[in-house]
C-alpha cells in the first residue's frame, strides 16, 4: 500500500482530517506490517484516540489503547474515588497485551500498539484455538491481559504459576471502553482462559480488609492490587506493595543511568506514603531503610565492578520461539523498530528455538567513561 493510500484509509477509518494526520507521520503515526497485515500505530493521543491505539488497515479495525490506571499513594483514597462495591484484583507484574482476531489470525498487541511477533507466536501456541473461538463469538471484544513469566523481552518476573510464559486476562474492551467484569468472567470461563486472581469483593470503606490483602501480597513477594468498580463506572486504581517498590529499585539500580534514575524518586515517594499511612515505627522504618539502602547500592556497585572487569552492562532476556519463522518475524520486527539489540541462538529443542536477547544499557557507556577518565558525569 502506498503512503498516500494509507493516509486516505486512515482518515476514513479514524474520521480525522488529513492535514492533522499528515503532520504526524513518522513520529506520532507509525506504519508497520506483520505477516501481510498492514497497520498503523498511534504513539501519542491523536484526535481523541488514546496512545497505543492501533488501526488494522485491511480489516478497517480500530483497537483502542488500554487506558492508564491512576496510582494511589494512600489506600485512604479508595473511598474518595470508588462508588460502593469494589473488586480487588491482583496486579500482575508483566506486560500489557491486547488480543484480537484479524481474519483467522490471533494477534498480540503491546501497550504501545505494536503487534509483537514473539508474544503473538507464544500466545497462538498456548491459546490460539480457544482465543479464535472466543473472539469469533464475541466479535466486538478486545481482550486485555498481562503476559507474565521469565521468557519475554519486556518484563521478567518469576511467577510459579506462569512457568516461563503465560497470559492472564484482566479486562475486556468494547469500542475503547472497559466492559463490566462479568463479561470478562463469562468469556474466560467459557473458553478456558486464565484470569488475574480476583482477591475480594468489598465495600469501598473496608480499608482494614484492603490493607490485609496488600500485606499478604507483600509477604508473598507480589506486585500489588488493582481496584475496580464491577461495572467500570469509575476508573480503576492501582496500589503496589513495599516489597515490589524496593525490588524495582534493586532491579533498576543494576543500571543507574537507565531505569535506576527514573525509578528512584517515584518509589521513594511511594514508600514515604506507605510509612505514613501504615504508621510504621522507627524500628520498622529502620528495617525498610536498610533494605532500601541495599537495593540502591548493591546492584549499582556490582555493575560497576563488572564493567571494570571488562564485562558488558546489558539486560538479557530468554526467549523461546515456537518456530524458525517466528524468530525471523521477530528479528524483522526489531529491525523495523530500529532497536539496538543482539540476538544469540542458544539451540533448538522440542519447545522451539531458544534464544537470548541482549540490550546494551546507557549505564555501560557512563560507567566506561567514569572508569576511563575518573570524572563524574554528574555534579
Ligand atoms: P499506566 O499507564 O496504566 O499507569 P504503567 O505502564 O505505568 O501503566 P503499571 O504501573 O504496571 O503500568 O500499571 C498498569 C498496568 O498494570 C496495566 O496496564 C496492566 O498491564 C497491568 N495489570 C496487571 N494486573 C492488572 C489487573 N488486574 N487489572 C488491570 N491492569 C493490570
Ligand atoms: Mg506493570
Amino acid at each position: 500500500m502506498s503512503i498516500d493510500n494509507i493516509m486516505k484509509r486512515l482518515t476514513e477509518i479514524l474520521g480525522i482530517t488529513r492535514d492533522v494526520l499528515e503532520k504526524k507521520v513518522g513520529r506520532t503515526i507509525r506504519i508497520m506490517s506483520y505477516r501481510g497485515i498492514d497497520y498503523v500505530v498511534l504513539r501519542e493521543d491523536v484526535g481523541g484516540y488514546r496512545e497505543g491505539t492501533i488501526v488494522l488497515l485491511n480489516d478497517e479495525k480500530i483497537i483502542h489503547g488500554y487506558p492508564g490506571i491512576r496510582r494511589l499513594a494512600l489506600l485512604e483514597g479508595v473511598p474518595l474515588h470508588m462508588v460502593d462495591e469494589i473488586i480487588v484484583e491482583e496486579k500482575m507484574n508483566g506486560y500489557n497485551v491486547r488480543v484480537v482476531l484479524a481474519g483467522n489470525k490471533v494477534l498480540a498487541i503491546t501497550r504501545g500498539g505494536y503487534i509483537c511477533p514473539y508474544t503473538t507466536a507464544r500466545i497462538e501456541k498456548m491459546y490460539g484455538d480457544r482465543l479464535r473461538e472466543a473472539l469469533s463469538e464475541y466479535e466486538d471484544v478486545v481482550l486485555a491481559g498481562e503476559v507474565i513469566g521469565t521468557e519475554n523481552p519486556y518484563v521478567v518476573y518469576e511467577y510459579p504459576e506462569a512457568r516461563g510464559f503465560d497470559y492472564f486476562v484482566f479486562d475486556v474492551m468494547k469500542n475503547g471502553a472497559l466492559a463490566p467484569l462479568s463479561l470478562r468472567d463469562e468469556i474466560v470461563d467459557k473458553y478456558g482462559l486464565k484470569r488475574v486472581p480476583v482477591l475480594a469483593r468489598l465495600n469501598k470503606n473496608e480499608l482494614e480488609k484492603l490493607r490485609e490483602i496488600v500485606d499478604d501480597l507483600d509477604r508473598r513477594g507480589r506486585e500489588g492490587i488493582v481496584i475496580k468498580d464491577p461495572m467500570h463506572r469509575v476508573p480503576p486504581l492501582k496500589y503496589t506493595t513495599i516489597y515490589i517498590n524496593i525490588k524495582d529499585i534493586e532491579e533498576g539500580m543494576k543500571y543507574p543511568f537507565d531505569e535506576g534514575r527514573s525509578y528512584l524518586f517515584s518509589r521513594i515517594i511511594r514508600l514515604v506514603c506507605q510509612a505514613y499511612e501504615y504508621g510504621l515505627s522507627d524500628e520498622e522504618l529502620d528495617h525498610i531503610a536498610l533494605r532500601l539502602g541495599r537495593a540502591v547500592l548493591r546492584p549499582a556497585v556490582e555493575s560497576l565492578k563488572k564493567r571494570s572487569m571488562g564485562r558488558l552492562i546489558a539486560a538479557t532476556y530468554k526467549l523461546v520461539f515456537p518456530s524458525e519463522e517466528d524468530l525471523r518475524d521477530y528479528l524483522e520486527f526489531l529491525e523495523e523498530l530500529g532497536v539496538d539489540v543482539v540476538v544469540k541462538i542458544i539451540g533448538t529443542s522440542r519447545e522451539g528455538v531458544k534464544a537470548e536477547l541482549m540490550k546494551l544499557k546507557d549505564t555501560h557507556g557512563y560507567y566506561s567513561k567514569i572508569l576511563e577518565t575518573g570524572y563524574s558525569p554528574l555534579d
